[in-house]
């Protein structure tokens, strides 16, 4: 145990989160700092009494003021984040066959690392340093994703607004190796190219490989319309799965011409099934509605509409207007796989808004499935924040 770590003491009565091993400290639980702690700094986190409860990584700008490393005394350093990412890489085994090269490999907080995320698509590895601690440890992770995955380039993509709340500009490059040019991966044995460096996220929503391939499997023989499409994730599904058209909407124009690119690298899925518009999906649907149109499934994965449960009011809203339209467009016997990554809105309220959204519409509906993200997204049982994507499958009496 490092001696002269500095310390944070935390409130009586505020240590009952850390004592279950909820994995962040906010600045209101802070009783007092001792020392000066460097912004990603390690520090040791106390209680009242004294007990010793976390080494955690201090965030001196965020309201999650310290993301702890490690409940148990340990040091902190280039080792311990080697050996927390080869048991998050571990856990994975298995998760990559002939039908799949992309995961996501770390998952922050739920692996072990708070603020890290990397995600594999073949032998190119994104990762996104989210926080301050991530920040300060970015050689070593970077250095241990090199050592421990085949990885021929390593990317970092640390744009994501959330780091902003963290004090930490963006930063975007090649940090290991060559990128190869487009970087391809496969997923339910369909082929996608990644824009890793300008593409959303890391590039693609791996969250939803198995949501993907259960849509799919329903759409034989259906008329499909996939609202917020991105690089066509779920239009490539659907056709696979022998859809009769698809139509794809997304207000980026980038976004399409990936979805168009995908399609075209995928040659046995007959592209004149697709059709792709760039438009509001908002003003879409009212669109279709206007005009009579009707599909037999629809797909709606809008983006995170409630970033935090402040913005929950104006998220429902968000939501219960695109499935009151989406239901009224579906034929009967249709179905709708509705979806929600906010973690603002959790999946009893998700439910409650698209069951308003079905009484409004006048239809007469039904769960028949639930989604969540996939395995290689785990929520530890001790951080249920870490549960961001919901969705339903409804199905039209
Ligand atoms: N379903 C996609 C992921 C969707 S992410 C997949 O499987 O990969 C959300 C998408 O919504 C983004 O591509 C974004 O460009 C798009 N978007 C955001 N607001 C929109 C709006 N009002 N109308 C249309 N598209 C929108």
């Amino acid at each position: 145990m490092p001696a002269r770590l500095p310390v944070v003491r935390v409130k009586p009565g505020r240590d009952r989160s850390l004592r279950h091993r909820h994995p962040w400290l906010f600045s209101g639980a802070i009783a007092a700092v001792e020392g000066e702690p460097a912004s990603g700094a390690t520090v040791e986190v106390r209680a009242a009494d004294g007990d010793l409860l976390a080494l955690a990584a201090w965030s001196p700008a965020s309201q999650i003021r310290a993301r702890v490393w490690s409940f148990a005394p340990t040091s902190i350093d280039a080792s311990f984040i080697a050996l927390r990412l080869r048991r998050a890489i571990a856990a994975r085994a298995g998760m990559l066959d002939a039908r799949h090269s992309g995961m996501r490999i770390v998952h922050g907080e739920s692996d072990g690392l708070p603020g890290v995320v990397a995600d594999r698509y073949a032998d190119v590895v994104v990762v996104q340093l989210l926080s301050a601690g991530a920040e300060a440890w970015r050689d070593a992770i970077v250095d241990a994703l090199a050592d421990a995955t085949p990885a021929r380039a390593i990317v970092e993509r640390s744009d994501a607004d959330v780091r902003a709340l963290e004090g930490l500009a963006p930063r975007v490059a090649v940090a290991r190796g060559t990128l190869p040019d487009p970087v391809v991966f496969r997923e339910n044995g369909i082929d996608y190219a990644v824009d890793v460096l300008a593409g959303q996220k890391t590039g693609f929503y791996l969250d939803q490989r198995d949501n993907r391939r259960i849509v799919g499997d329903h759409a034989a023989g259906r008329q499909v319309l996939n609202a917020f499409c991105y690089s066509g994730g779920f239009t490539l599904a659907c056709l696979a799965g022998g859809a009769t058209r698809v139509v794809s909407v997304d207000s980026s124009a980038p976004a399409l011409a990936l979805g168009r690119a995908n399609l075209a690298r995928n040659p046995a899925l007959d592209a004149s099934r697709a059709q792709w518009l760039e438009a509001d999906v908002f003003a879409e649907l009212r669109r279709l509605r206007d005009a009579d149109a009707s599909f037999d499934l629809i797909v709606l994965d809008p983006p995170k509409f409630a970033p935090t449960a402040h913005h929950a009011e104006r998220a429902a809203r968000a939501y219960k207007d695109i499935n009151l339209l989406a239901l009224k467009l579906l034929a009967p016997r249709g179905y709708l796989a509705t979806f929600s990554c906010s973690g603002g809105i959790g999946p009893e309220l998700f439910q409650k808004i698209v069951a308003g959204a079905a009484q409004d519409a006048r239809a007469d509906a039904a769960i028949v499935g639930r989604f969540t993200a996939s395995a290689d997204h785990p929520v530890a049982l001790a951080f249920p924040e870490g549960e961001y994507l919901k969705g339903l499958l409804v199905r039209k009496a």
